[in-house]
């Protein structure tokens, strides 16, 4: 892997009057798994004093999207999320970076949702230190099938071309591309070692060249903290599942004393 150059890294700079910040991922809302979207609306909806300054969602909001005309039905399930969202960030900023099921989540429905885009990676200067936020699907470099899929599915052509065709054609290829990912996740249920996971090399190569040494990322439903040597640590965030047990309902939060997992459940 050759070193990216530092420009690749987008920053974003902390106001000076933030205290905390909460980091959340992998919520895969979807109106089939109503406890989770239930769980989520309450976290959306806590008053504002006992929110963080500022709620970083670092992608797989959804489970999926198609496009952001998926919002012009208000009774949409996206609608009622957007309008959630829209409230929640007209008293909390609210930044969200793309997964690899959302991914076509664009400026529209960003407006709609209250929320401001990072590009993937990112780096949050807070508290006078460097925190390198990223989904992590692309940190997964053994899947090279997965990541040729990525090139294809995030090139503007690709985009273009597929949203151009009527909603309930990429709906339907929506759903036979979830039906393929479940079976294959089942297929691998039993066997962790073969999940796909962020490379430690490819994750040292990005935090030395954003000048970070710590990295936030979801996307494997691994939650951990993992030290990467030489004072470089990858910390995971949890996937959102209600009705697992126990519940899986978990923010990351960011302060001065430093990152600690919360449990919503
Ligand atoms: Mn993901």
């Amino acid at each position: 892997m050759t070193t990216a150059p530092d420009d690749r890294f987008a920053e974003l700079r902390a106001p000076a009057h933030w205290q905390a910040v909460d980091f959340i991922s992998d919520l895969h809302l979807h109106p089939g798994e109503p406890d989770t979207v239930r769980a989520w609306l309450s976290y959306l909806q806590r008053p504002p004093a006992q929110r963080a300054d500022a709620l970083f969602i670092l992608g797989d909001l959804f489970e999926v999207w198609v496009g952001d005309d998926v919002l012009d039905d208000p009774r949409s399930f996206a609608s009622e999320c957007a309008a959630a969202l829209k409230e929640h960030g007209r008293d909390t900023p609210t930044y969200f970076l793309c997964g690899n099921r959302d991914f076509l989540l664009g400026e529209t429905a960003l407006a709609a949702c209250g929320m401001r885009g990072l590009s993937d990676p990112t780096v949050l200067v807070f508290q006078q230190r460097r925190w390198l936020l990223s989904h992590g699907d692309e940190l997964c470099t053994d899947d090279r099938d997965y990541l040729q899929f990525r090139a294809q599915v995030r090139s503007p052509d690709w985009q273009a071309a597929f949203l151009s065709q009527p909603l309930a054609t990429r709906e339907a290829v929506a759903r036979d591309l979830r039906q393929r990912s479940e079976a294959h996740k089942r297929s691998l249920a039993h066997a962790p070692e073969l999940w796909a996971d962020v490379d430690a090399g490819a994750a040292r190569t990005w935090l030395t060249s954003a000048r970070a040494d710590t990295l936030i990322h979801g996307h494997t439903h691994r939650p951990a903290t993992h030290d990467l040597g030489t004072g470089l640590q990858r910390v995971v965030l949890s996937d959102w599942d209600a009705s697992a047990h126990p519940p899986r309902l978990q923010r990351l939060r960011l302060s001065a004393s430093g990152l600690e997992r919360q449990s919503l459940a």
